[in-house]
């Protein structure tokens, strides 16, 4: 369309919009992108990238315990700004790629805080740009609480430029991000304690896995406090106390909140253009990712919908195909596999037991709780389990889950099984692969 500066212009250079820019202009479309941050978004910048690195490398404390089993001797010392800074440089290293991968795909990047003015222009620091479609994937952001002290309130950002290790971190929530960072920094040898409002760890997991990854937590040195609210946050002066609503004041150094993340539209002029937004923010949009007004779509964190990295970018693929290729499958959210870098980790696909007994009239359970080959020969305690859910009227597999090592590399291969319609007799005629864990999955009876 000759009359607009650009084919597509997209708000924001995360997971979603890089995929979406990328694959709609190798397509043809002119499209320009706008990012006010660094390259990549949460993902690369906050979130699982350097998560990942530190769960690895805060990992090897537990490494280095069960190496004695094995008749190894170490001396070793951990440093934090070591740690702290290789990882600066691999997602230094990140952002170049990402803007590389822009500029070799022909997207044109403008640096700067984007805002919609009309339904087809964007304000990009001052610079006007006109686009036949705009796509927002401005991602979300962390939620603070509504608290007296929420202005002393930190968020898992906080932990990707920690200068150096606390001695006590107060973590509140008990989702994803809670169990990463709290998991890191326990293993860091920081004392952590959990603060939950609900009845048990991991809301909507299936509650096998919940039971047990909470008594591996606790086995590890977290202290995890059930059914309790902190009511206010204080700062002492050399440190921080949090009243809860237990009673007890909790002193702490690090006080992270991760209640759930929120869409990131202010300051984006959405509803001055009349864009539909959800309950909490989230810009609503149909299959194909067009909002209530027809030249804007919006992909990722900011619909409010599913908040992974690979669900971003499937998105963003789709609609690429959908308006500038030959269409393309829409996303299905079905069967959609997931962890918690937690340690010991946990891996779930499909349906937990609960929810089975809620859509299936039968349903059959197999599980099994083991002690990993690995661990025999040293002195730590770690359990993993493994659980399977099964629709008993046609035998199909409905739920996998697991906690324990390598739990979400073998949770990725069963949600292809499960995906192909996997039924329980497909996991038993299949030969296991020993001695692992993964034969676990093929030789529960
Ligand atoms: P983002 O990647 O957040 O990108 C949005 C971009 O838009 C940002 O770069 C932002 O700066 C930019 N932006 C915002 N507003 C504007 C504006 N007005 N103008 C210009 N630019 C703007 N998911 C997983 O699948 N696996 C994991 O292990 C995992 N770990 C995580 C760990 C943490 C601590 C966190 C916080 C999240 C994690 N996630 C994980 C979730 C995952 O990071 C997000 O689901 C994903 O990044 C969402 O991608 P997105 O494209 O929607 O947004
Ligand atoms: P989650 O939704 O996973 O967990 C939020 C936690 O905070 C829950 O325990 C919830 O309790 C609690 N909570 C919610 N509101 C309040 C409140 N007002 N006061 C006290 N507690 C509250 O969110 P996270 O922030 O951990 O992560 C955000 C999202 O990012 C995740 O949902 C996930 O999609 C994504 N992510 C994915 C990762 C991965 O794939 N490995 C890693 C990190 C993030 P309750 O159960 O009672 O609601």
């Amino acid at each position: 369309m000759a009359e607009y500066d650009y084919d597509l212009f997209v708000v924001g250079a995360g997971s979603g919009g890089v995929r979406a820019a990328r694959v709609a202009s190798e397509l043809g479309a002119r499209v320009g992108i706008a990012e006010m941050a660094r390259m990549g978004g949460t993902c690369v910048n906050v979130g699982c990238i350097p998560k990942k690195l530190f769960v690895y490398g805060s990992h090897f404390s537990y490494d280095l315990e069960d190496t004695r089993g094995y008749g190894w001797s170490t001396q070793s010392s951990f440093d934090w700004a070591t740690l702290r800074a290789n990882k600066d440089r691999e997602i230094a290293r990140l952002n170049g790629i990402y803007e590389s991968l822009l500029e070799s795909a022909g997207v044109e990047l403008l640096k700067g805080q984007a805002r919609l003015v009309a339904p087809h222009t964007v304000e990009v620091d001052g610079t006007l740009r006109s686009a036949e479609r705009i796509l927002i994937a401005t991602g979300g952001r962390a939620i603070v609480p509504d608290i007296p002290g929420r202005e002393r309130a930190l968020t898992s950002d906080a932990v990707f430029s920690l200068e150096e290790l606390p001695e006590r971190m107060m973590v509140v929530g008990a989702g994803y991000i809670a169990l990463e960072l709290g998991s890191v920094l326990c293993a860091l040898g920081v004392n952590v304690t959990l603060v939950h409002r609900g009845e048990e760890i991991l809301r909507g997991f299936d509650h096998d896995l919940r039971c047990h990854l909470h008594n591996e937590l606790e086995a590890k040195g977290m202290r995890i406090l059930l059914e309790t609210r902190v009511e206010e946050l204080r700062d002492t002066g050399s440190g921080f106390e949090a009243r809860l609503d237990n009673g007890e004041v909790l002193e702490t150094d690090f006080p992270i909140f991760a209640i759930g993340r929120e869409p990131r539209i202010e300051g984006l002029g959405l509803e001055d253009i009349g864009v539909e937004l959800g309950r909490r923010g989230g810009i609503v949009v149909d299959d194909d990712f067009t909002s209530s007004v027809p030249s804007i779509h919006a992909v990722g964190d900011v619909t409010d919908h599913v908040q992974l990295t690979p669900v971003a970018l499937a998105e963003g693929m789709h609609f690429a195909h959908h308006f500038y290729g030959e269409g393309g499958h829409r996303v299905d959210y079905t069967g959609i596999p997931t962890a918690v870098f937690c340690q010991p980790e946990l891996a779930t696909v499909g349906l937990t037991e609960a929810a089975a007994w809620h859509r299936c009239q039968d349903v059959r359970v197999y599980k099994s709780v083991f002690t990993p080959l690995k661990l025999t020969l040293s002195d730590r305690q770690e359990h993993s389990i493994v659980k399977l859910v099964v629709d008993a009227s046609n035998d199909r597999v409905i739920g996998c889950h697991m906690a324990g090592h390598g739990a979400a590399e073998i949770i990725q291969g069963l949600a292809v099984a499960m995906k192909a319609g996997a039924t329980k007799a497909h996991f038993d005629a299949t030969i296991g692969i020993h001695p692992t864990s993964a034969e676990e999955f093929v030789t529960l009876r």
